[in-house]
């Protein structure tokens, strides 16, 4: 199979597989995991934080950071297409009571700051306190500016916000931009980084904070049920997925450049190359052809795409220059019968 739906869909690389049958573990509510303790100390000292908490998911980790710097009756600002807002099941309201004031995003994902500086509410009875500022980066496969970034820091700092990045896929825009993941995280006060992902673990993610919120976060973390035990098992994947598997992402965002410029030639796909910054390509499908159709009979030549109209094509570690050619292909075949 050719997966192009997501790059979730990464196996766990035979160095992962052997790491984890191998991995020194210990009961990590109890601090004692070595192989945790290892990945924690390390990440934290990569991306320039105190601390660093290793939890189940991406989810997981933006939910609680959000209840880490929000208390009940706050609230976060955020784009419309934030993850933490849109798909993540309300989590932050649900679980946190803490309310979400989503902001448009631009079409290059950012939010203006005008946008969040008129969004910040007075210290009023009537108003929910205004306490975060989160961002994504990547967001929809595109990259965040660094300068942006600074400002966007800056005014959270003027206005007494935290900071916060969704970098479920940081490291893509690090390598996207040739600089150090470091570069980008320096910017906010918490980071949620997922490593199942591109970055090919099989279970994790990380957040990164100070230690106060560390201690937060993961008092919350044992409350939500993700205190995990031998959880060394997993972290021995995650360690590889940062030392081993950031820099091949580039692969990953030239094969989506390959894919980008191909699909351009079809007259079925409408795509933005300029658009492709990373591993993602989104391709407008002519109103004519049923996404439905297509996914089913691509499905037949072992090709799995998402249906939809805006087609969300994702490139990953076990996409390979020649999946790309078959799939352009099968394409060919599929559309012209
Ligand atoms: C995938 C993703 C998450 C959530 O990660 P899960 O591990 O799937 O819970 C959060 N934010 C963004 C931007 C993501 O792409």
């Amino acid at each position: 199979m050719i997966d192009f739906r997501s790059d979730t869909v990464t196996q766990p690389t035979a160095a992962m597989r052997r790491a984890m049958a191998e991995a020194p573990v210990g009961d990590d509510v109890y601090g004692d995991d070595p192989t945790v303790n290892h990945l924690q100390d390390m990440a934290a000292e990569m991306f320039g934080f105190d601390g660093a908490l290793f939890v189940s998911s991406g989810t997981q980790a933006n939910l609680l950071a959000l209840m880490s710097h929000c208390d009940r009756g706050d609230e976060y600002l955020c784009g419309q297409q934030a993850h933490n807002y849109k798909f993540e099941g309300g989590g932050a309201a649900v679980l946190g009571s803490i309310q979400p004031q989503p902001l448009n995003n631009q079409l290059d994902g950012s939010i203006l700051l005008a946008d969040v500086e008129a969004a910040i509410k007075p210290d009023d009875i009537h108003f929910a306190r205004t306490r975060l500022l989160s961002l994504e980066n990547t967001i929809g496969g595109k990259v965040l500016p660094q300068e942006y970034l600074s400002q966007a820091q800056a005014l959270a700092f003027n206005r007494g916000l935290k900071i916060h990045l969704d970098g479920a896929r940081v490291a893509n825009a690090a390598v996207a931009q040739n600089i150090d993941i470091a570069d980008i995280t320096q910017y906010f006060d918490s980071v949620s980084i997922c490593l199942s992902k591109g970055l090919c673990a099989p279970i994790g993610s990380i957040l990164l904070g100070d230690e106060r919120l560390i201690a937060k976060a993961t008092r919350w973390r044992k409350m939500l049920g993700g205190g995990m035990r031998q959880a060394g098992i997993i972290a021995a994947a995650a360690k590889l997925a940062l030392t081993e598997q950031v820099d091949r992402l580039a692969e990953d965002h030239h094969h989506a450049k390959l894919l980008a410029e191909a699909l351009y030639q079809f007259d079925e796909f409408e795509v933005d190359i300029k658009a492709v910054q990373t591993n993602m390509v989104f391709a407008r499908l002519s109103s004519h052809i049923d996404p439905h159709y297509l996914s089913q009979a691509l499905l037949q030549k072992g090709i799995k795409i998402s249906p939809s109209q805006q087609l969300r094509l994702v490139t990953h570690a076990d996409i390979t220059s020649e999946d790309i050619t078959a799939f352009l292909a099968s394409l060919k075949q599929v559309l012209s019968a």
